[in-house]
């Protein structure tokens, strides 16, 4: 995705109250052409709040929204050229597949030929053309989920708007989905905007993604940039498994806690949490740097995560480590090797 690209959607400053609750708290953000950006954060963030806005079912009581440059905040829903799918599918029963893709088109008048050549081509894209002639009730989970988008893509929207669109599938189906909607979106080169509250789901699908709490906008970026380089203690600890370290940054730049010395680079003196990943810990033998004793092990497949008793940390530390590396056993002792070029520093006191 090229930085350059000027937005198709613009978020400008825009707030939302239901009476004396701030659902959206003065939001501004940018998404590309062709993006799949996501919405994320805990219950009750205003994500949803977010997304109806700019379908057009909640008028913002601050702010604009831009589409394409044109001020889209006065229209309607239906005069908006962006699609929103429902989180429950809301397909017409009595209607078959083909019936439930071309309807929207035959409200818009379509000539018949054009009508069939669309549906045909989203149901190419989405799978569906073996389920033409069946009923949802004929249709597993998944399939039904794939009519619904198949449905919001025909009309071939500027920006498809996705709440939760996996929400009602299993843990086996909605991974294989995630990478079906992430390939649709390319093939069909709509932008997505998908409401999550599924961290992991975010990362696997979207270019990029905003992270939202209690209204406000905490950070937008890759993935990886939000993973790497969260912007806070509530983003480092929302997006992936963090560990953090109460301490103090001295003079000579050392960070310096309970059982704990580590230099880094550009360390301003005082009050200071560090912020590790459980990938970033090496285990040592004991005697070097932090020492821990294993409380507790979780076998994950590929790797384990082991949970280490510290004196720098009021709740053990996670550390990964290979499954097929050493034998550990609860109660181990270790010392665990943070590499402090990994790590975060968040300047203040104790971690809230
Ligand atoms: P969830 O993941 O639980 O769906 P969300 O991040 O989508 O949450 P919103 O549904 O946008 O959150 O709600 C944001 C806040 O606004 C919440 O405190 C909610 O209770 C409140 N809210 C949302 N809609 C209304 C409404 N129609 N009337 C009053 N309060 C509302």
């Amino acid at each position: 995705m090229n930085a350059e690209t000027s937005p198709i959607l613009r978020i400008e400053s825009v707030a939302k109250k239901f009476g004396p609750v701030v659902a959206v708290d003065g939001v501004s953000i940018d998404v590309r052409e062709n993006e799949f950006f996501a919405l994320l954060g805990p219950s009750g963030c205003g994500k949803t709040t977010l997304l109806r806005m700019l379908a057009g079912f909640e008028t913002p009581n601050a702010g604009r929204i831009l589409l394409d440059g044109r001020d889209i905040s006065p229209l309607p829903p239906e005069k908006r050229p962006l699609n929103l799918m429902f989180q429950s599918y809301a397909l017409f029963p009595h209607m078959t597949v083909r019936q439930n893709l071309s309807y929207g088109l035959e409200m818009e008048r379509l000539d018949k030929a054009e009508i069939r050549r669309r549906v045909d081509e989203t149901m190419a894209t989405t799978d569906l053309t073996q389920f033409a002639d069946r009923k949802p009730e004929q249709l597993s989970g998944g399939q039904k989920q794939r009519v619904a988008l198949a449905r919001a893509l025909v009309k071939r929207p500027k920006v498809l708007l996705l709440d939760e669109p996996l929400g009602a599938l299993d843990k086996k189906l909605r991974e294989k989905m995630q990478l079906e909607l992430k390939r649709m979106q390319n093939e069909v080169g709509i932008t997505f905007i998908i409401v999550t509250h599924d961290q992991e789901e975010a990362l696997v699908m979207a270019d990029r993604m905003a992270i939202l709490k209690d209204g406000r906008l905490l950070q937008c970026g890759s993935p990886e940039e939000i993973y790497e380089a969260p912007a806070d203690r509530f983003v480092a600890n929302f997006i992936g498994v963090m560990n953090f370290i109460d301490g103090q940054v001295a003079e000579d730049g050392v960070f310096e806690a309970e059982g704990l010395r580590l230099a880094l680079v550009n360390a301003r003196p005082g009050p200071a949490t560090l912020a590790t990943r459980p990938e970033n810990i090496a285990v040592g033998a004991p005697g070097e740097r932090l020492a821990g004793t294993i409380a507790d092990i979780a076998y994950h497949g590929l790797d384990r995560v082991l949970h280490v008793k510290t004196p720098a940390t009021p709740v053990p530390m996670q550390v990964r480590v290979p499954a097929s590396g050493a034998a550990y056993r609860v109660g181990d002792a270790l010392s665990l090797k943070i590499d402090p070029a990994r790590c975060r520093l968040f300047a203040g006191g104790a971690v809230g």
